[in-house]
């Protein structure tokens, strides 16, 4: 009997030393940030209390590659080049005649890939003199990883997580502070946003746009602090286009070339890492894989948001950036998948689906947990509740195959374990588990209060 290959490795010398730059290849450029007072176009003096200056060039670099510091890649190193391995097993559970490929990054020390963004995110302001990080978290996903890399560059970092998630995970806030991070429920009352909320709600269940005001406004008021984000900006998607250059070297090593690439989508960071390589090798006429991105239907920006200038938090202190949206008012219901609950979508990826280079989908999530717990009891490895949206979406495209005949080559990235997410599990086996049903009257209140922009912008 031939060996099955379930893992296809690289060396660390095939370890990629650049990040990669959509922007250059796309056909137009996406639009630019704005001043919400001036509603001119934002200039890195308006970033500069909340980013290091490397960061801000990388935000609006026209390069097409960015180097990788040394300091960083002796990071990656401790657990890049990540395994991609094909899901033999999946498939012969679906009978399908697809190969399923799917990109590992729960490897990491934080479990997930946001790790790949949190080391040079902690490195850049580490260099610039900086001593403390404020952050948000949803899950603590985000939050495990800055706290990490807080702990490897000699930074305080000081998190406010999403109150449902705090409550639902106390694990995820004691790994933060197991590396050193400091852990508040959010909305808590050390900020003037939380304390708005808290003195309507006391017992709010949070927002990842509640988080991300209060961590902001600390970081303004702190001429030694900077803030730090896990998704959504240029300069976090750059960071992760290591997920997809490493699996182009995967893939190319065993002779194959996707032709669906499917992701999950809260801000866009691991789907953006994952696809803008390969969409970069689409656009060049190499390949042409149908791109698609799945969100959770409870919080479904990109398929049921509109296309709009928005603030990225809560108390509306970030720029406006054009984005789908669900309105920076929307608080999604508190569905597990904790990292996929934010009102808006990356601009870039956002950009990309109005220049019609990627189609979106949303998915319940009985659906999402029911091909989570199949890919586990094939593949062994218990994923993220976020991963499990692109699982079910990978599972749909196999089961399409079975029935057409067609041998396509599926791409995807589970990226996340869901060690510390066993409690949606065992919502999900015993059967507490519902999928929420979004009316258009629950998403029109937040939609009503976009920002005013002029027509043209
Ligand atoms: C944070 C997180 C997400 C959602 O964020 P993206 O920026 O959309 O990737 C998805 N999966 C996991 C495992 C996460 O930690």
């Amino acid at each position: 009997m031939a060996a099955l290959q379930h893992k296809i490795l690289l060396d660390e010398s095939q370890l990629p030393t650049q990040w990669y730059n959509v922007v250059p290849d796309l056909p137009e450029p996406p639009p630019p940030p704005l001043h919400p007072g001036t509603l001119q176009p934002v200039g890195p003096d308006d970033l500069a209390p909340l980013f290091p200056e490397a960061l801000i060039a990388q935000e609006v670099t026209g390069e097409r590659y960015v180097d990788i510091p040394g300091e960083v890649l002796d990071v990656y190193r401790l657990w890049r080049p990540a395994p991609l391995y094909r899901a033999h097993r999946l498939e012969k559970a679906l009978g399908t005649p697809a190969r399923i490929y799917y990109k590992y990054e729960g490897v990491s020390p934080a479990g997930s890939h946001k790790p790949n963004t949190a080391v040079p995110q902690a490195f850049y302001n580490a260099q610039a003199g900086i001593r403390k990080l404020t952050t948000e978290t949803g899950a603590g996903q985000w939050g495990t990883a800055l706290a990490f890399a807080g702990a490897l560059f000699d930074l305080d970092v000081e998190i406010w997580q999403v109150g449902a998630s705090y409550d639902q995970k106390p694990y995820r806030r004691t790994m933060m502070e197991v590396f050193g991070a400091r852990v508040h429920r959010s909305p808590s009352d050390l900020t003037d946003a939380g304390r708005g909320i808290r003195a309507e709600d006391p017992q709010h269940p949070g927002s990842l746009g509640i988080a991300i005001s209060e961590a902001v406004e600390v970081a303004a008021a702190d001429p030694g602090t900077r803030y730090a984000l896990g998704s959504v900006l240029n300069h976090v998607l750059l960071h992760q286009t290591v997920i997809g250059e490493e699996a182009l070297l995967q893939l190319a090593a065993v002779e194959e070339k996707p032709d669906v690439v499917v992701g999950c989508t809260g801000g866009g960071s691991n789907f953006g890492g994952l696809v803008f390589p390969i969409l970069r090798e689409k656009l060049a006429g190499r390949m042409s894989p149908t791109i698609r991105a799945v969100e959770p239907a409870s919080c479904p920006s990109l398929t049921r948001g509109v296309y709009a200038y928005d603030f990225g938090d809560t108390a509306g202190m970030t720029p406006l950036m054009k984005m789908h949206t669900l309105g920076h008012d929307f608080v999604p219901d508190p569905i597990h998948a904790g990292g996929l609950r934010y009102h808006g979508m990356s601009p870039l990826l956002s950009h990309v689906h109005e220049l019609g280079l990627l189609e979106a989908l949303a998915l319940p999530q009985t659906e999402c947990f029911a091909a989570a717990v199949q890919f586990a009891r094939t593949e062994g490895i218990v994923p993220a509740p976020e991963p499990t949206h692109a699982l079910a979406a990978c599972i749909r495209e196999a089961l399409a195959c079975r029935e057409s005949g067609e041998e396509k080559v599926i791409l995807t990235a589970l990226c996340g374990h869901g060690h510390l997410d066993l409690g949606a599990y065992d919502a999900y086996l015993s059967g507490r588990m519902a999928d929420e049903a979004v009316t258009d009257e629950r998403l029109a209140p937040a939609l009503a209060g976009l920002p005013p922009v002029p027509a043209g912008s």
